[in-house]
């Protein structure tokens, strides 16, 4: 029987709405509820359990991947794979950062949660769990999340649904696996490497900004960007952005590229890829130095950014690596 590792961080599967109460986090009794609603999981794999943190994924930042990156990498040789329990609100964040924080993988690494706790019968929970841990034994050497019987690569997830089952989509890249009566797993997932790298930093000076009709670019310059390295622009369509009148943008994105801010134009459209060349905003974007991020999700774009910028005091460097397919995250 395979060893798998559970690491409980919170969200709404680790929610206790026992005694008809409003659901909370109770980090006491977890463990009880898990076992209480799925005892046969020790069917599918030897599990230990470990609880790293209890928090409502809202919360979660670059300290915990950090924490998470840290744990995982410290048990790596001493489980054959790792199911993470985390709030589905920012799991493709998560997801995206352990995959840039550890590179190389030869085991799976599964974040899953649920949109209904555990504890309530009609809860999403159990298949999700269940699902999870059997993937977790698998040859599946990526971090992934595993929800609605389907396994999506991590960095190419994003969360499109508050109130379904199946909350995660993949927009750009074909599911991993998809679970039915069988489990196939499809032959575009890693090859398993023996050389893990590790590393656990992220810097926080990297700065979202969202394009929308009127932004009226007088509240961006009182932004005091001083810390800033990076810039990601969540443009519109193929990457585009105002570009005439007082609503202009380009005045700010020349002041930013002045000030050594590395730029970097994501899209709102979840769909396909940024395409600068398109239209005359993200012509003038790449004349300035802007950078693409092609056809990442905007949780791997900002999650790499942080990633890199703190692997890099230079920002030629971190540009370099930005346009490189690092873990799967982008189609080159
Ligand atoms: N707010 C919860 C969280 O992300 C939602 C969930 O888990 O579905 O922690």
């Amino acid at each position: 029987m395979k060893n798998i590792l559970l690491i409980q961080t919170g969200g709404t599967i680790a929610m206790d709405t026992s005694a008809g109460q409003k659901p909370t986090l109770n980090p006491q009794k977890w463990t009880e509820l898990m076992y209480q609603s799925i005892p046969e999981l020790s069917k599918i794999a030897d599990i230990k359990m470990e609880r790293l943190f209890f928090e409502d994924s809202s919360d979660i930042n670059k300290k915990h991947w950090a924490k998470l990156a840290a744990f995982i990498h410290h048990r790596y040789e001493d489980y054959d794979g790792f199911v993470v329990l985390h709030g589905t609100d920012t799991m493709a964040y998560t997801a995206s950062a352990l995959s840039f924080a550890l590179q190389g993988l030869d085991k799976p690494i599964i974040l899953t949660g649920s949109q209904v706790p555990m504890s309530n019968i009609r809860s999403d929970a159990r298949r999700n769990l269940i699902n999870a841990i059997e993937i977790a034994t698998m040859p599946l050497p990526e971090v992934a999340i595993c929800f609605n019987d389907f396994v999506y690569r991590g960095n190419r997830a994003t969360k499109m649904s508050i109130g379904d089952f199946d909350a995660f989509a993949s927009p750009n890249y074909p599911p991993l696996a998809e679970i039915g009566i069988n489990i196939d797993i499809r032959k575009h997932v890693h090859t398993p490497s023996n050389s893990l790298d590790v590393s656990t930093n992220f810097s926080d000076q990297a700065f979202l900004l969202k394009i929308y009709p009127n932004l009226n670019p007088d509240f961006l310059n009182q932004i005091n960007f001083r810390d800033t390295r990076s810039l990601i622009i969540e443009a519109f369509g193929s990457g585009n952005f105002p570009i005439h009148g007082r609503e202009s943008l380009l005045p700010f994105f020349e002041q930013c590229l002045r000030n050594d801010i590395l730029l970097i134009i994501t899209s709102q459209a979840a769909y396909d890829a940024v395409e600068l060349n398109n239209y005359e905003s993200g012509r003038k974007a790449l004349e300035l130095g802007a950078l693409s991020a092609k056809d990442m999700t905007t949780e791997a774009t900002l999650t790499k950014i942080m990633y890199l910028l703190a692997k890099h005091e230079d920002n030629a460097a971190v540009a370099e690596q930005f346009n490189k397919n690092l873990v799967g995250e982008m189609t080159e």
